[in-house]
């Protein structure tokens, strides 16, 4: 099963608005000379204006997260809908930095994996390990349990993206061996063909301290599609040489 790869560049609270807008233009500067698909996800303040500057250019704008309502009394929240009306066609969903900054469980999780197809949005769901977990040798059964509490019946290849991120590995300089990455990325699969069909369509990403001198590696495993990228992302260079490696 042919999977375009893709690469996500998480911005994170990263941005303000010359240097973000700038930032997207030199990513769809170089768009052209690679293969795989391209996805910028700033924060919500830059989404539409980076939206506009990448109109007409081969990379995507996503969100960092969405509420699960479409519209209502929650300060400070955002909409899949208004993602989307900002020119989003992405969602990063249950980022371990909000499951652990802001209490999601995987039920939330779902919850925003259904707005966000409710808004026409992909959803990006994110899942992954923490130290202990993997110490405690529980690193695919938490997989497994993070998968079946967050991506929502219904699911499909176009609509659903999952990026493994062991927690251990975001913005450390740590990876897991190529050998950890293929064994978690096959579970992955294995219990996706559970829960939907078309299992083997489904691009699954690894994220976690992937920068140019490792994505070759990593993005060379079979059932690693792609990469979601914090740190390396803030870098147009270095996000279009994992790009590139791919
Ligand atoms: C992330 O936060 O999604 C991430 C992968 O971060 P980094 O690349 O900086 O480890």
């Amino acid at each position: 099963m042919a999977r375009r790869t893709l690469i996500a560049g998480n911005w994170k609270m990263n941005g303000l608005g010359a240097d973000g807008v700038a930032l997207a233009r030199d990513v769809a500067a170089g768009a052209s000379k690679v293969a795989a698909e391209l996805l910028v996800c700033p924060p919500a303040t830059l989404l539409a204006r980076v939206a506009a500057a990448l109109a007409g250019s081969a990379v995507a704008a996503g969100g960092q997260d969405c509420h699960g309502k479409a519209s209502g009394a929650h300060t400070g929240d955002v909409s899949a809908e208004m993602l989307a009306d900002a020119g989003a066609s992405y969602v990063i969903l249950g980022h371990s930095e909000r499951r652990t900054d802001h209490g999601e469980s995987d039920a939330m999780v779902r919850a925003k994996a259904e707005a966000a197809w409710r808004a026409g949005l992909a959803a990006i769901v994110c899942i992954g390990e923490t130290l202990a977990e993997r110490e405690a040798g529980r690193t695919l059964g938490v997989l497994e349990t993070q998968l079946k509490g967050s991506v929502p019946a219904g699911a499909s290849a176009a609509r659903l993206v999952i990026a493994y991120e062991p927690v251990w590995a975001i913005g450390t300089g740590k990876t897991p061996t190529t050998a950890e990455v293929d064994a978690a990325h096959r579970h992955i699969r294995s219990v996706l063909g559970g829960l939907m069909s078309g299992a083997d369509a489904v691009r699954i990403l690894y994220g976690g301290s992937m920068k140019p001198s490792n994505a070759g590696e990593l993005l060379a495993i079979a059932d690693v599609d792609g990469g979601l990228i914090g740190g390396a992302s803030l870098k147009a260079a270095d996000f279009l040489a994992i790009a590139a490696a791919a």
